[in-house]
């Protein structure tokens, strides 16, 4: 694959926090050289950001030229006060300074807008999610306030319902997508919604021992079942590592591994489709 659709230059794949602090002040331009080289010497030409409030991802995105690489970023990624995202994005309380933040992020340049909608999977229990997601109502004006402004969108969102409801209001990329079922999958297919599985943050779990292992075992083969049916029928994927989150060093190529265990030879196809569709939106 040549392209990485959903990386965090922020993060190193090992610790969040001094990940963070890391760039706290300014970003490290020796560590987003050394990373966007790794890009390279892999021979991707397409990176998109998931963003973060510092400053690195639009750092990175003025040196990736130098590396022929095509860089995408949202600048920070926008989360509602008291939901998952504070950790690297900047938060909103209501609507209206949602509508600022969005504005905002047109005058410094972002090249799309980056929402978060659900929580986290729990890694050590299948089927649990680490908060209540946002009500569709909300999800559906985040996304319109986006649009209106001409963004495309990307959303953080797992769960069926939570999936179901960005695609149904245009949503352009769903991230992660843990526990979708028909429904939201179907949903995603009429609606062209582009589905990241971010496969590489799961699979790359195991036996690493930092979670109940049948747990992870678990969450990706729910992962892989939705894929395989998703591409049945006929959905949009994309690669995406997720690349700075634990165990997901930049520039790995993971995810096509990951992807061949659901969808075979036909793996790469797929995704090239996909990937496409998001260079053409993103
Ligand atoms: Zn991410």
């Amino acid at each position: 694959m040549n392209c990485d659709c959903h990386m965090h230059m922020v993060l190193d794949g090992v610790e969040w926090r001094s990940a963070i602090a890391r760039h706290s002040q300014k970003p490290d331009t020796e560590f987003i050289h050394k990373a966007l080289a790794q890009y390279q010497r892999n021979g991707i030409t397409y990176l998109r950001d998931g963003g973060d409030r510092w400053g690195v991802g639009a750092k990175a995105r003025e040196l990736a030229p130098q590396y022929g690489i095509t860089y995408r970023t949202p600048l920070a990624p926008l989360c509602q006060e008291g939901h998952y995202g504070a950790f690297i994005g900047e938060c909103y309380v209501n609507l209206k300074e949602y509508a600022r933040l969005v504005a905002g992020i047109r005058q410094r340049g972002g090249d799309f807008i980056k929402i978060m909608i659900s929580g986290l999977m729990d890694f050590d229990r299948f089927g649990v999610l680490t908060e209540e997601s946002l009500p569709e109502t909300q999800i559906k004006e985040l996304i319109h306030v986006a649009h209106e402004e001409g963004f495309s969108v990307m959303a953080h969102a797992n769960g069926a319902r939570t999936a179901e409801a960005a695609a149904r209001w245009g949503i352009d990329s769903i991230e992660h997508g843990a526990y979708l079922d028909k429904d939201a999958l179907q949903t995603m297919v009429q609606m062209g919604t582009v589905w990241v599985p971010t496969l590489s943050t799961i699979g790359n779990l195991l036996g690493k021992g930092r979670f109940r292992e049948e747990a992870v075992a678990a969450i990706l083969d729910s992962a892989l079942e939705n894929v395989a049916d998703f591409a049945a029928m006929g959905g949009l994927l994309a690669p995406g590592t997720d690349a700075g989150a634990w165990a997901v060093p930049h520039g790995s190529m993971t995810e096509l591994g990951w992807m061949e265990k659901a969808l075979g030879a036909e793996a790469e196809s797929f995704l090239s489709r996909g990937a496409q569709v998001i260079q053409e939106r993103f």
